[in-house]
């Protein structure tokens, strides 16, 4: 049985799901989240023109506005006293940030938190994982969008298929479980790769989760016409290997998710954009620099860090994030005519 939640919304969701950015950085730069060039950025928005190919500019917090990691875990502390049962740390890339697993120890040790998990791009897990386990992490999942290695440096901006692989043998080998893998499907640049990349997981004894884009790239360049949905994700996939559907129990996972009948391996797909599970979102978002968000597609933030930083007791900290949870909206707007993409993008939230 979940403990009582103290943190409804007015659609009566209880929120049991804490994502932490810890840091709005990152060292890689994938066209679909933070692209480096204009031209990556024009990828998919198809007017390329290479004589205006230039950086987009970023603006880093400064250190000092993220929240510290003894800021986060008080902040934890008071949330799972509220139901919070559940944290991703996310980011930008969570791994430049240092000792990490410092953070996962402190979280470990927080009554009620039951389960910790790392979303990362792999650079960077090689070193540091034996310290992550040690302290307590057990759920890892990483980005891994091609299977080519030049195509995976066209959408990441790095060359780093091998060490994503490698981080995969790594967390094998450490005891990580479940190990899951990211994929962004955009048309035309890696959908061909669909049925290779379930193969993958197969082969790895993985679970692969393929992600409809959504508009929350950097460069604004987001288009319809370039989300592979569910449907035919699920289609292609299903011609070159039988799949059947996993009933889920927790009917606030945003996977939908299929076994591969030879497996042993699962599927999954995130489709927010054609099959929208908003009215079962029990999550909320932490940013790097202390904000709240109560949905991805959010065009506001509240500023949880003023409340730390200035003094409040625990109560006045648990009114503040009550107040905040009640004004939680009710779905995102993604496909409308009245849908605005929010100021700060994918690697600032945290996806
Ligand atoms: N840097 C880490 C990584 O890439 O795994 C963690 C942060 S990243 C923002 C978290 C996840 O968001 C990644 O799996 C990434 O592929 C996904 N993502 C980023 N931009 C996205 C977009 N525009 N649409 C869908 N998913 C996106
Ligand atoms: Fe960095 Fe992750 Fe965004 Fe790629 S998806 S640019 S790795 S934050």
């Amino acid at each position: 049985m979940p403990t009582p939640s103290s943190l409804a919304d007015s659609f009566g969701r209880s929120i049991r799901d804490l994502r932490i950015s810890i840091t709005d950085r990152c060292n890689f730069r994938c066209l679909y989240c933070l692209p480096e060039t204009e031209e990556a950025a024009n990828f998919y928005r198809g007017r390329f023109n290479p004589d205006k190919a230039k950086p987009i500019n970023y603006s880093w917090k400064p250190r000092d506005h993220f929240l510290t990691y003894e800021e986060i875990e008080r902040l934890v502390r008071i949330l799972a006293r509220l139901g919070v049962n559940k944290i991703r740390l996310t980011g930008g890339e969570p791994l430049l940030r240092r000792n990490v697993s410092n953070l996962v120890s402190r979280l470990a040790g927080v009554p009620g938190i039951d389960d910790i998990a790392l979303t990362t791009n792999g650079f960077l897990f090689p070193d540091q994982a034996a310290g992550l386990h040690q302290a307590g992490l057990r759920r890892v999942t990483f980005s891994i969008d091609s299977l080519d290695p030049a195509n995976f440096k066209k959408i990441t901006g790095r060359d780093g298929l091998h060490l994503v692989k490698e981080s995969i043998r790594v967390a094998k080998d450490l005891g990580f479980a479940p190990i899951k893998l990211n994929a962004v499907v955009i048309r035309h640049l890696n959908d061909h790769e669909l049925v290779e990349l379930a193969r993958f997981a197969q082969i790895e004894k993985v679970a692969m989760r393929f992600i409809e884009f959504m508009p929350l790239d950097s460069s604004r360049a987001w288009q319809r016409d370039h989300v592979v949905g569910k449907a035919e994700i699920l289609e292609r996939v299903g011609s070159a290997m039988r799949l059947s559907p996993i009933r889920d129990e927790n009917e606030s996972t945003t996977a939908q998710r299929w076994m591969i009948e030879d497996g042993p391996a699962e599927i999954g797909v995130i489709a927010p954009v054609t099959e929208p599970f908003c009215g079962h979102c029990n999550r909320i978002r932490l940013t790097a620099d202390g904000q709240i968000r109560t949905c991805l597609f959010s065009l506001g933030e509240h500023d949880i860090k003023e409340s730390l930083r200035g003094g409040a007791d625990d109560q006045a900290v648990i009114a503040r994030l009550q107040a905040i949870i009640a004004q939680k909206e009710e779905r995102h707007h993604i496909g409308e005519a009245d849908f605005a993409q929010p100021d700060r993008t994918m690697s600032y939230i945290g996806g």
